[in-house]
């Protein structure tokens, strides 16, 4: 190098230019072990603190934030704040307000010396001087702004800015990724919520226990203060408050709400969810004073529907203000729809079994009018004998004497004692058999689905063998219906430690040599306690003894009176090795 001036200049250089390689090195250093820290979260709100505590820390900055864009209501949110007062956190932005939100709309970076100069600039913390912020950019799109403040004037160089765009990269992916994760969380907790919800379900066809499992696991499901389900009244006017979890007795009691006037009714009428951002200040919310009592603060209320009909609304409330997301929306209506449908499960079992119990109640009745029929026919004929006879003796008295008196009273009664008799004839003739083609396969089958739950509670498998193409027997199907069941019962009630109860059809001919089948053969078997001796002689004609403590006695010789009717056959019989069965034969027709 001849010229030392210009060797001295390019070693300057050289220097100059391997301090600034080392100071990016530094920098890059620095970037990588935030990078470290900020990605060794899942936590979305632990990652969003970690992202502005290095923010902050990278670029020598006296107070930072994170704000992000709420895809519900577009607002931009401060989600993780450092330095900032603790309102900072309540604030909310709208697109291009302030420089934060100039930089969300523009999605350029903004580095302003003097924020006082700044029209912008919306004043969080009074001794703030200067402001650095970048634009968070998930997949090409703007999400949010990493901002950090000095109380120092024109305190942030253009490398910071480069390392807090760099550091903004870096923190949009862990944003990602977190809110990806969160994602998964959610939909994990709806399922682990719902295979619960089904397995409770399941184990009970009890209404209002489905209804606390349902209000229970929405609660942690969406983490809710309170939730509660209402249903709507028969009228289909009123909303009916049924269970809830999380609430005071209280809450419970409160009245119902009309369907026209009340903001849960809106959401029976058109069948989708209804946000209210806070009910303790909502003029459309019914219980104010509640509410507030109870600190219940934002509302989700999504419609319960089963085939295509609102039978109710289930509400989540939180005890923060909180705008519940398009996901959680989704997510709480797929919950409901499964909700709906066990209310409706538990609700029909309701019916059978209060179906089941009025058939029991049935064979009371019928077997008491069977009774007075009877007695009815007894005393008809030694009545007949007795008015004969009065006929006949033909007492006359002189006039005056008293006993004319008594004897037009015993004849008066012997009248009456007859049209009493006629009235119960009567009755009895009216419930005389309706007869017409009866399809027996199908009446076991609907039994089979009456008895279901009484089987399964007993442990006992429902085994059918049914004849596919059986014919029609000709008969009453209610009465054939009592028969069947009261067999049915018999067999289940024999078998409390559980058993199989099958029950067979064939078409069978009588004689064999017959051209057509000529009767149905049904057979009705179980694995049960098996029936004595004594009790198995004559048990379809009088009642017999019962042997459980709400038993009646008089089943079998219902059975055995419908099946005379219906000029039929029955048998019973032991079964080896144990259990009895029961056979009964009638005519096709
Ligand atoms: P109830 O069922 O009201 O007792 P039933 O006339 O139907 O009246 O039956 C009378 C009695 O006969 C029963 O209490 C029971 O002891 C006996 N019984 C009937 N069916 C069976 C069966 N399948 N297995 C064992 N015992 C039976
Ligand atoms: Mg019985």
């Amino acid at each position: 190098m001849r010229n030392p001036l210009a060797a001295a200049i390019l070693t300057a250089e050289l220097n100059e230019d391997s301090k600034a390689l080392r100071a990016r090195y530094q920098r890059l250093l620095r970037l990588y072990r935030v990078s470290r820290v900020i990605h060794a979260t899942l936590e979305p709100q632990e990652a969003l603190r970690r992202i502005v505590r290095e923010a902050v820390r990278l670029v020598g900055a006296s107070s930072g934030s994170v704000a992000l864009i709420n895809p519900t209501n577009g607002l931009l949110e401060i989600l993780a704040a450092r330095g900032l007062p603790a309102a900072a956190s309540e604030l909310k932005l709208r697109l291009g307000e302030g420089i934060t939100g100039w930089v969300a709309r523009t999605g350029q970076p903004a580095r302003v010396s003097d924020v006082t100069r700044d029209p912008r600039y919306v004043r969080l913390r009074p001794s703030v001087r200067s402001e650095l912020a970048v634009p968070l950019e998930v997949h090409g799109q703007v999400r949010g702004v990493l901002n950090v403040d000095s109380d120092r004037p024109d305190a942030f160089s253009a490398e910071d800015q480069a390392t807090l765009t760099a550091l903004a990269a870096e923190a949009a992916r862990v944003i990602e990724n977190t809110w990806q994760f969160e994602q998964w969380r959610l939909k994990a907790r709806l399922l682990e919520s719902l295979v619960s919800v089904s397995r409770t379900l399941n184990s009970t066809l009890n209404l209002d226990e489905a209804l606390a499992a349902i209000t229970r696991e929405a609660c942690q499901l969406m983490q809710a203060r309170v939730c509660s389900v209402m249903l709507l009244d028969a009228t289909g006017a009123w909303l009916e408050p049924r269970a809830s979890f999380g609430a005071g007795p209280a809450y419970n009691r409160r009245p119902p709400v009309s369907v026209e006037e009340s903001l849960v009714g809106v959401v029976v009428r058109r069948k989708k969810p209804v946000q209210v951002e806070n009910v303790q200040v909502s003029g459309r919310y019914q219980n104010v004073e509640l509410a507030r009592a109870e600190g219940l603060v934002s509302l989700l209320s999504v419609p319960l529907v089963f085939q295509e009909r609102a039978i109710g609304v289930l509400n989540v409330y939180t005890g923060a203000p909180h705008v519940f997301s398009n996901d959680e929306v989704r997510t709480l209506s797929a919950y409901a729809e499964l909700s709906a449908i066990a209310i409706e499960k538990a609700r029909l079992h309701e019916r059978i079994v209060e179906a089941e119990e009025q058939l029991r109640q049935n064979e009371k009745w019928s077997a008491l009018g069977l009774l007075a029929a009877e007695i009815a026919h007894e005393v008809r004929n030694p009545l007949a004998v007795l008015k004969m006879l009065w006929h006949s003796l033909n007492l006359q008295f002189t006039p005056g004497d008293p006993r004319a008196e008594d004897a037009r009273r015993i004849s008066d009664t012997l009248e009456q004692l007859d049209r009493i008799l006629e009235r119960v004839l009567g009755l009895a003739r009216g419930a005389e058999p309706q007869f017409a083609p009866v399809q027996l396969n199908a009446l076991l089958e609907e039994l089979g689905l009456l008895v279901r739950h009484k089987l399964a509670q007993a442990n006992v498998t429902w085994q059918p063998r049914l004849q596919a193409n059986l014919p029609t027997v000709r008969g009453d199907a209610v009465q054939l219906e009592q028969a069947l069941l009261n067999l049915i019962l018999n067999a289940v009630e024999a078998m409390p430690r559980g058993g199989t109860l099958t029950v067979r059809t064939r078409a069978v001919r009588r004689p064999p040599t017959a051209p057509a089948p000529t009767h149905v053969w049904i057979q009705i078997a179980d694995t049960g306690a098996g029936m004595a001796p004594e009790q198995l002689r004559g048990s379809f004609r009088a009642p017999l003894r019962t042997t459980k403590p709400r038993g009646t006695g008089l089943g079998l010789a219902i059975v055995g009176r419908v099946v005379e009717a219906h000029r039929g056959q029955a048998r019973i019989e032991r079964r080896r090795p144990r259990g009895t069965i029961v056979t009964l034969e009638f005519p096709v027709g």
